[in-house]
């Protein structure tokens, strides 16, 4: 064994010890709002800082990933939080209306099948007459078969008439 085996070992041997001595994790907070993990109590410094007085130990945890986890949540700002918390919101409302978007659609498709005529075709101008019909003038048969053409329901074969996909 030379020399730097030597060194290689105790240092190991050490930091294994330390480890078993210093069995924790604290999440410490420094007063200018940064969170930083350290295996002491005392003596520390805030890595963000520097600052050496003021630190408080907010949490100790037993594993270093814990510890970890604790941190980064830590150190989320709060704008940034609440800007999560907002985009989530956003989503959840979208979702909603991507919802209803679909009812319409499913309700599109019920129109769409009763102006289809017995061979499958559907032409543009059964649809407007059957809309007239229904009394659904708000809905134009342009973005009905357009939206069912998109989804995938239906296929253009000439100019004026669609065959169904599904
Ligand atoms: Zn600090």
């Amino acid at each position: 064994m030379n020399c730097c085996e030597c060194t290689y070992q105790k240092t190991l041997v050490l930091s294994l010890f330390e480890m078993f001595v210093n069995l924790q994790y604290n999440l410490i907070k420094c007063t200018c709002g940064f969170s930083f993990g350290s295996s002491k109590t005392e003596n520390n410094y805030c890595t963000k800082c520097g600052s050496t007085s003021n630190l408080k130990v907010v949490e100790r945890f037993e594993d270093a990933d814990k510890l970890a986890r604790a941190i980064s949540f830590a150190n989320i700002p709060s704008e940034i939080s609440d800007e999560l918390i907002l985009k989530i919101k956003e989503k959840e409302s979208k979702s909603k209306i991507s919802k209803a978007n679909n009812q319409n659609i499913l309700g599109g498709l019920s129109i769409l099948k009763k102006a289809t005529d017995t061979d499958g075709n559907l032409t543009k101008s059964s649809l407007d007459k059957l809309l007239s019909e229904e009394g659904l003038i708000e809905s134009s048969s342009e973005y009905l078969i357009g939206q069912a053409e998109v989804q995938g329901f239906l296929i253009r074969i000439n100019e004026n008439t669609w065959n169904w996909l599904s």
